[in-house]
């Protein structure tokens, strides 16, 4: 029998009629992976490594569940893992964060995203973002109520425009999203830009979330700029990392958030209604892991810094140019030489044609501008770099285009 209304009219659900994020469909890293599994293609999309984890790791996971390490963890994270991060911080940036009051263990970076964000803005204030940018910044300053002003990074340097930010910022503004080093990009943020940054928000009630997740992936002699080191942001930002990335396990979904005292304790409140803690055999074995491997992370550039050498090689001579990464574990390819613009339908070509799943560009904007690159990831064996360098060189070769 229908549900029937105050009128005695058959009331008729519509969730999708009042949607909150009426127009989004599911995230572009789920709908590639998807495809790219349908269709037998070689992955270099979605950014996740196709290879081993380190087995001391797995060990410690069952080491942990084993030892009883299975009730709930504390709301703000283990002390041990807090401060195994304290400790990171201070080799690695020279920063005293007290674990008790400034690092919280959030799922995945991503849940620190959302949380800072819910714990900072609210209806009628904005926020600045930077296109391109990662999907997940805007459906959640939107879900707070708030608006997001995002401004363009041009490539092919994708550089601030800080004349930009001064232009936007309004008495509303309450918090600028940067992400450094930077995806999808794979530039890095100096520290003449922290400086502009902190220059601008000087004496305002603007909060800094830092998107810093890809810490360790700075290539060619640079050294990560974290906003923790800029005294004057440090004391106003929220920096963001992941254990996924830097352990090469995007699945432990084990992040943390770094931010002064009193910024971390609101975060804190809605960390404890979201996600309330995260999985306790989880981070006691990062925890044990980081206690075994206090240099953890210290490989990662000249890892990937090859595996970009390794795949540019692969395709060096072609018409495909993949301008060298700064950062990241993705690397940028440009297929300008190719045609007219159009990243979607390129992206779509490299699938279906090569074999190849890679990630369009537009994804990462508010509105696109045309685009000629898409992004690829190298978390990968170099057995499947080889092979996807292959699978395009044939496609540019059904092309006739695999000379210079
Ligand atoms: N951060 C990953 C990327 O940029 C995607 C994570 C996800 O799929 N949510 O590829």
């Amino acid at each position: 029998m229908p549900e029937t209304g105050r009128a005695g009219q058959p009331v008729k659900m519509s969730w999708s009629a009042r949607s909150k994020l009426p127009e989004l469909g599911t995230t572009i890293f789920t709908v590639i992976s998807r495809r790219a599994e349908s269709l037998g293609a070689i992955n270099l999309g979605q950014g996740f490594p196709d290879y081993d984890i380190d087995p001391l790791l797995a060990q410690l996971v069952e080491r942990a569940m084993r030892g009883g390490h299975n009730q709930y963890a504390p709301m703000e994270g283990l002390p041990a893992l807090r401060e195994r991060i304290a400790a990171k911080l201070a080799a690695l940036y020279g920063l005293s964060a007290d674990p008790g009051s400034e690092i919280t263990i959030t799922q995945g970076a991503t849940e620190a995203i959302y949380s800072g964000i819910q714990a900072v803005v609210g209806p009628g204030d904005e926020v600045i973002g930077f296109d391109p940018a990662y999907d997940a910044y805007e459906p959640a300053v939107r879900l707070a109520g708030a608006r997001c002003i995002r401004l363009p990074l041009a490539p092919p340097a994708f550089g601030y425009d800080w004349d930009r930010v001064r232009a936007a910022l309004s008495p509303r503004t309450r918090l600028i999203l940067i992400n450094s080093p930077h995806n999808p990009s794979c530039t890095v943020a100096t520290s003449a830009d922290l400086d502009a940054l902190a220059q601008l928000i000087r004496g305002r009630q603007i909060t800094v979330l830092a998107d810093e997740v890809y810490e360790h992936m700075v290539f060619d002699g640079r050294r990560h700029a974290s906003v923790l080191q800029h005294s004057e942001l440090r004391a106003r930002s929220l920096a963001v990392f992941s254990f996924g990335k830097t352990l090469h396990a995007t699945g432990l979904r084990v992040g943390y958030a770094v931010a002064p005292a009193e910024l971390t304790g609101e975060l804190r409140k809605v960390h404890q209604f979201n996600t309330f803690s995260i999985a306790h055999p989880l981070q006691w074995a990062i925890a044990e892991y980081l206690a075994a491997r206090p240099a953890t992370g210290a490989d990662l550039a000249a890892f990937f810094a090859a595996k970009g050498d390794r795949l540019r090689a692969a395709l060096a001579g072609g018409p495909l140019r993949l301008p060298r990464a700064q950062g990241t574990f993705f690397q940028l390819l440009d297929f300008s030489a190719l045609g007219p613009p159009g990243d979607t339908a390129f992206a779509e070509r490299l699938l279906t044609e090569a074999g190849v799943a890679s990630i369009p560009l537009s994804p990462f904007y508010a509105e696109p501008p045309p685009l000629s690159l898409v992004r690829l990831c190298i978390a990968k064996r170099d057995a499947t770099l080889d092979a996807a360098a292959a699978r395009l060189r044939e496609f540019l070769e059904r092309e006739g285009r695999a000379g210079a």
